[in-house]
């Protein structure tokens, strides 16, 4: 994919600022951080999101979320992580290459997650019924 954004970063023809790396996946600083500290974990082969990447891969994909997660909460001393994943446009996913954002957060930073909403009676089960269908 000679157009993506995220694989001329792993080619080093973008640059970046690289905070992990190992043989299959890359993690560097988001350029525009929710908070500082802000990480963008990718495989290194091109994946557009969480439905085409092999489970092999997102293995070492989450393994290395999990290391990220850990440096990043001590590194800028957060209190909290934020692991977000959007996948496909409507769902607010613009860089059409895997990556999982590593977001640190603090007590104060005054940030509001997702809004919640209500099942009407029977609705729930009726929804695990669609979902356990598709499995
Ligand atoms: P999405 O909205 O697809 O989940 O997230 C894409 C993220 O990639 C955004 O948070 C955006 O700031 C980040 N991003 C886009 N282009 C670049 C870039 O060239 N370098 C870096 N480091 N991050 C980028
Ligand atoms: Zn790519």
């Amino acid at each position: 994919m000679n157009d993506c954004i995220f694989c001329k970063i792993v080619k080093g023809e973008i640059p970046s600022n690289k905070v992990y790396e190992d043989e299959k996946v890359l993690a560097f600083l988001d350029i525009g951080p929710v908070n500082k500290g802000h990480a963008l974990v990718i495989p290194k082969e091109h994946y557009v999101n969480i439905y085409d990447i092999p489970e092999n891969l997102l293995k070492n994909v989450i393994a290395a979320v999990k290391k990220v997660s850990k440096a990043v909460k001590k590194g800028v001393n957060a209190d909290g992580i934020n692991l977000n994943m959007s996948n496909d446009p409507s769902a607010g996913q613009v860089v059409m290459h895997f990556h999982m954002h590593v977001i640190p957060r603090f007590k104060n930073d005054n940030l509001k997650l997702w809004p919640q909403s209500k099942y009407k009676e029977g609705e729930a089960e009726e929804v695990k019924k669609k979902i356990k269908e598709n499995l």
